[in-house]
């Protein structure tokens, strides 16, 4: 642990001033699992509280070499020549990534990193998606504090990340390619569901002309799916990240989104669903916690394993009588 801890005022102040190394030791600390240190977050947060919300948060996903780290690292530079400021998070709660691809993180968007406008987190690391969803939903709000106004959350396609990404930003846009095997290339129909826009990225040299074709037939796909509540129908782009061509088209259609649910109350209303899902989550995750910490359910849990397993008791009967157990110890 080593490092020295600052005072609340002094993450409070350092973030405030838009120090950059301050915000990655704020959100140190917050991915820390030491009592004292998750105490002193909690109240760097609290303090940061009315500071946050003022972002428009962005979420970005799409298989693994579909370009994400390239079109981040385009788009980036590009929002802020339009005068943003731009945070990148990233979300892999995949347990094989290693270090060092952690640290390769900076490396992957080069060009956007060494932005003074530019800040690029690696990704939350935790053992459980519930620990990686409240690093990130914490982190978002430490970001706004120090004055991004764009948030960019970064997700590995691996099924339930992008779920988790989507319950914590106003916009999620998935990135795909152009003539790449089956239709939906493994993305389920679920995640169509939730994509505000559609990007097919690689749209440069030969593939130009069935990017175009892909963007056709995805619209005419998404046209068929029922009106969703933003009441803004998905829109379907293509690009090139490598290139940097079709950008300007992509923020156009975000703003066009944000400006369209803000008037219409659907943003407000996302964010305050948000945080009570937020709430919800966390009294789920904390009970859930202390129910495998009880020394005494810890004690029963295995014979109660086993009896389930002989088909001695019902799951529903031994989940039932350890329960009882948590809330009235013997
Ligand atoms: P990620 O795994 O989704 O982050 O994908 P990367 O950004 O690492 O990109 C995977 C590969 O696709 C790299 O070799 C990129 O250079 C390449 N790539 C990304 N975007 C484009 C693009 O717009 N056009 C072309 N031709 N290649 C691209």
């Amino acid at each position: 642990m080593g490092k020295a801890r600052l005072s609340v005022s002094e993450y409070v102040k350092g973030i405030r001033d838009r120090k950059r190394y301050i915000l990655s030791q704020a959100i140190t600390l917050i991915e820390s699992t030491l009592k004292y240190d998750q105490q002193l977050a909690e109240e760097v947060l609290e303090a940061l509280l009315p500071f946050s919300g003022q972002s428009l948060r962005i979420g970005i996903t799409g298989v693994p070499g579909v370009g994400k780290s390239t079109f981040i690292n385009a788009l980036g530079p590009y929002l802020i020549d339009q005068g943003h400021r731009v945070a990148v998070l990233s979300v892999d709660p995949s347990s094989e990534r290693s270090r060092g691809s952690i640290l390769g993180d900076k490396t992957r968007m080069p060009d956007l990193s060494h932005h003074e406008a530019a800040y690029v987190r690696p990704s939350a690391t935790g053992s459980t998606l519930g620990g990686v969803a409240r690093k990130t939903r914490e982190s978002i709000l430490l970001c706004e504090a120090a004055g991004y106004d764009l948030i960019l959350v970064e997700t590995v396609g691996v099924g339930q990340s992008e779920t988790l990404v989507h319950q914590m930003v106003d916009y999620f846009l998935l990135l795909m390619l152009a003539g790449a095997g089956d239709e939906l290339q493994g993305i389920k129909r679920g995640i169509m569901e939730m994509t505000d826009m559609l990007v097919i990225n690689k749209a440069d040299g030969p593939n130009q002309s069935t990017a175009g074709e892909a963007k056709n037939e995805y619209q005419n796909a998404l046209d068929l799916f029922p009106p969703p509540d933003s009441k803004v129908k998905p829109t379907v782009l293509t690009c090139s990240a490598l290139e940097s061509s079709g950008l300007s088209e992509i923020w156009e259609a975000i703003q066009h989104y944000e400006q369209t649910t803000r008037e219409n109350g659907y943003f407000d209303k996302k964010r305050k669903g948000q945080r009570l899902q937020w709430l919800h989550d966390t009294i789920g995750q904390s009970l859930k916690e202390m129910f495998y910490q009880h020394p005494q359910v810890k004690y029963q849990l295995k014979d109660q394993e086993q009896a389930v397993l002989a088909g001695k008791v019902t799951p529903t009967r031994a989940a039932r009588d350890l329960i009882r157990l948590f809330q009235h110890p013997a």
